[in-house]
């Protein structure tokens, strides 16, 4: 065994992944590249090198390890293939192992590079695992932000080549989506390799700067507060303008005439909004700019942009298209605020019952301002890993690839990445979203063809794995991984959040 920097796995696995060839040529089958490593070299993707004529994978396989005690230490695994050993330290109820540095069997129809059996609470399991090589995959990036990134279908450029594109805008986050399989080979050369390396930064949770065509650069980053145009995002919207006056509309009654809650969907105003009749608050008499949708809901008050509430307003009264003075009074009170709170005018209506006049905010009226900024979470950037796992490398699992698309449908059969739990789209195939966050560090690599390499973990009871005509007769015990392995191993702390593979699925 070795720590977390452990560079090479001295097994050899050229049996298994690959071929030897003159002058102590290796030919790496990892992968459709079919590199040829002279002894000392790497191969194309670094993840595989010829050390004295034999094929190792550079990184270590990676086992996760839980405390089975709140607060117990992790138990590391040196040694404990010795006389010393108690032989639970690769017991199912705490040792799960992942794809990751595991290697991949191309073609697939040799048997994974790891089918391991295990019992688990009575019940005796088999977890088949891998590197899948997915020449189909993307991430799906969820922005939390108000802030205008660019209009939806535009190009998404790094370093100058397109990489995906902006989609649709969400309750307080803006979707895009990158890579997928015609942007990583139905361009150019240079923009399937640019692709290729944003899409393993982003899994890998890197920062990577996109810039948006017509639109604005945001620094993404899994799990961190999104870089707009330089200025890290703080919060993310309470809710749209309208939600923002129904949540608060109580507790402004009474210290307010009139709240117009500035967004970039629905703005919305207090006194004709719904939440405003029912309270019996008298009509303000103020029309806003924009296009009314509902009482008191207002859509394209101002053009999108990285002012107030998502728009590009810099001066809030511009937004108000006129105050009929036969309906407002002079002394009349007025809010205006965004959705984060971020931002708010208070005025009063001058004599001439057609001016509002900024003055200071009455203590009361911030209190509210700042519950809603309360009630914002923090802006986040989320990735979420998305491919299909529907083609050749079911046949590492089983001799008829249906029987495991078929097993996964009736959840027999759970799939993990990285002990990460994985969704599985509706529909045909085996397509899965994971966010990159729940997998250990580093955990994706990549092939030049080019295309993604990720762990992936099929579990699924014994009983079920024969009958879908899996590879048993390849099957290890988990306490033999170490053998496998020339005892070389990397072990990371379980996930906390995860639910743990080896259960049945349903349980946690
Ligand atoms: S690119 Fe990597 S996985 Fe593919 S053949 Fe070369 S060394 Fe092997």
């Amino acid at each position: 065994m070795t720590g977390h920097d452990s560079r090479r796995r001295r097994t050899d696995r050229t049996e298994k992944f690959g071929a030897r060839e003159e002058s102590g040529i290796v030919r790496c089958d990892a992968c459709p590249i079919l590199c040829r490593i002279k002894p000392g070299k790497l191969g194309a993707c670094d993840r595989y090198a010829n050390e004295n004529g034999v094929l190792v994978r550079t990184d270590p396989l990676v086992l996760t390890q839980r405390a089975l005690d709140a607060g117990a230490p992790m138990v590391p695994f040196a040694g404990e293939t010795g006389d010393d050993w108690d032989g639970r330290a690769l017991a199912s109820d705490r040792t799960f192992i992942t794809g990751i540095g595991s290697g991949t069997t191309y073609p697939d129809y040799k048997p994974a590079p790891f089918i391991v059996a295990a019992e688990y609470e009575g019940v005796d399991t088999v977890t088949v695992v891998s590197e899948g090589i997915f020449s189909y995959c993307g991430v799906k990036v969820k922005i939390d932000t108000d802030r205008y990134l660019g209009p939806e279908c535009a190009t998404i450029r790094v370093q100058g080549e397109p990489v995906g594109h902006v989609t649709t805008a969400e309750y307080g986050s803006q979707m895009l989506a990158i890579g997928g399989v015609n942007q990583l080979t139905g361009g150019t050369r240079k923009a399937g390799r640019v692709t290729c390396e944003t899409l393993l930064a982003l899994c890998n949770r890197e920062a990577v700067e996109l810039a948006i065509d017509d639109g604005s650069t945001v620094v993404t980053q899994a799990g961190r507060a999104p870089v707009v145009n330089g200025v890290e995002e703080q919060r993310m919207r309470a809710g749209c303008g309208s939600a923002t006056v129904g949540m608060f509309a109580q507790q402004w009654h009474g210290h307010v005439d009139e709240v117009i809650v500035v967004d970039d969907h629905i703005t919305g105003v207090l006194t004709e909004h719904q939440a405003g009749v029912c309270l019996d608050m008298p009509r303000a008499g103020i029309r806003v700019r924009g296009r009314k949708s509902t009482p008191g809901r207002y859509f394209q008050v101002a053009n999108p942009g990285t002012g107030w509430g998502g728009t590009d307003i810099t001066e809030p009264l511009t937004m108000i298209r006129s105050i009929d003075p036969e309906v407002a009074w002079p002394g009349m009170r007025v809010l205006l605020t965004t959705t984060t709170g971020e931002d708010s005018l208070w005025c009063i209506l001058d004599e001439d019952r057609r001016t509002l006049l900024p003055a200071p905010i009455p203590e009361p009226v911030q209190a509210v301002v700042e519950r809603i900024g309360e009630n914002c979470e923090p802006s986040l950037c989320s990735v979420l890993f998305m491919a299909g796992a529907g083609g050749s490398l079911r046949a590492g699992v089983t001799e008829n690839p249906i029987l495991l698309t078929d097993s996964i449908k009736s959840a027999a059969t759970r799939v993990t990445m990285g002990g990460a739990p994985v969704y599985i789209w509706p529909g045909g195939g085996i397509t899965i979203l994971v966010d990159v966050t729940r997998l250990p560090a580093n955990a994706f690599g990549y092939v030049p063809t080019p295309a993604i390499v990720a762990p992936i973990e099929f579990t699924v009871p014994v009983a079920d794995y024969e009958a879908l005509g899996g590879h048993l007769g390849h099957a290890i015990a988990l306490s033999e991984v170490l053998v496998e392995t020339g005892g070389e191993a990397d072990v990371r702390g379980w996930h906390a959040e995860n639910p743990w593979p080896w259960k049945p699925v349903g349980q946690r």
